[in-house]
């Protein structure tokens, strides 16, 4: 019986090399994903492999991402081409008493589909949405956009199809016996921080930083403050 709350697995998604870090659940896939601002897509053009790092956003079920109309990637991303986007998080990085044993913990999604060209009122929607989602409610405080601009742009959007979720979290494992070495080993958490934010030299005097940007100050995880922007985006 097939688990809705799962995605559905088969060769393609399947983890097999240390199939214990790996899962399927919708959730877990989701807030790895909604952790993140920057994807990699992958595709193949004329049997040739490409991965072109972007900023995406997802919406339910759908990844989108954009660039210019003249972007290679997204020429060869319009009909309904196979696509794979993956998000990594680097969590710690793992010092462990042997060579083996060194390794990072992690959390990584792959997510399968086919890519498609977002047009009409989705892709008006999607261009907001694309600013609402790490901003929300900035898009209707900016000049609107031109005709030009949205013809400029191309959205690819994907429906996740498949994915897997895999995570690694427990620190050092060394074997039982190497212990006792007198190594040193320890593990470094990794944080990707915000720095003090560098108003616009040119701002108009008088104008304000909008209270809605508060969630992204100094010292704060971008993951924090992306995960919030999303949970604020939702309906
Ligand atoms: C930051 C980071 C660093 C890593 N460093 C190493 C390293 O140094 N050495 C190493 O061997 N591995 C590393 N990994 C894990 C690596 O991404 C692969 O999971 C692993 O190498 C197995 O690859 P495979 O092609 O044999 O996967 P398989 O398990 O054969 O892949 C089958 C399917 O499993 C799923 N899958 C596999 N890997 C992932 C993943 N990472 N995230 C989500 N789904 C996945 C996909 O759906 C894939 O199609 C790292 C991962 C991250 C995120």
């Amino acid at each position: 019986m097939s688990d809705a709350s799962a995605y559905p697995v088969d060769e393609t998604n399947r983890v097999k090399r240390l199939h214990e870090r790996g899962s399927y659940d919708r959730a877990t896939v989701h807030a790895i994903l909604d952790a993140a601002a920057l994807c990699h897509v992958a595709y193949v053009v004329d049997g040739r492999p490409y991965c072109t790092p972007t900023l995406f956003w997802r919406e339910g079920e759908t990844l989108y991402w954009h660039g210019s109309s003249a972007s290679r990637m997204l020429r060869n991303q319009s009909e309904g081409e196979p696509a794979c986007v993956t998000v990594s998080h680097l969590d710690g990085l793992v010092l462990a008493r042997s060579g083996f044993h060194h390794s990072v913990d992690y959390r990584s999604v792959m997510a399968f589909g086919h890519a498609r060209i977002v047009t009409g009122d989705e892709k008006l929607r999607a261009l907001a949405a694309m600013v609402d989602r790490f901003y929300p409610g900035r898009w209707a405080s900016l000049r609107p956009a031109t005709q030009q601009e949205i013809k400029a742009a191309r959205v690819i959007g994907m429906a996740i199809e498949q994915a897997s979720a895999k995570v690694r979290d427990k620190g050092i494992v060394d074997d039982e016996e190497d212990y006792a070495l007198p190594i040193w080993a320890e593990r470094i958490p990794v944080h990707n921080v915000l720095g003090a934010p560098e108003p616009c030299p040119r701002l108009v005097a008088g104008v304000e930083r909008p209270a809605g940007l508060a969630g992204f100050r100094e010292g704060r995880t971008l993951e924090d403050a992306l995960r919030e922007a999303h949970a604020a985006m939702r309906p």
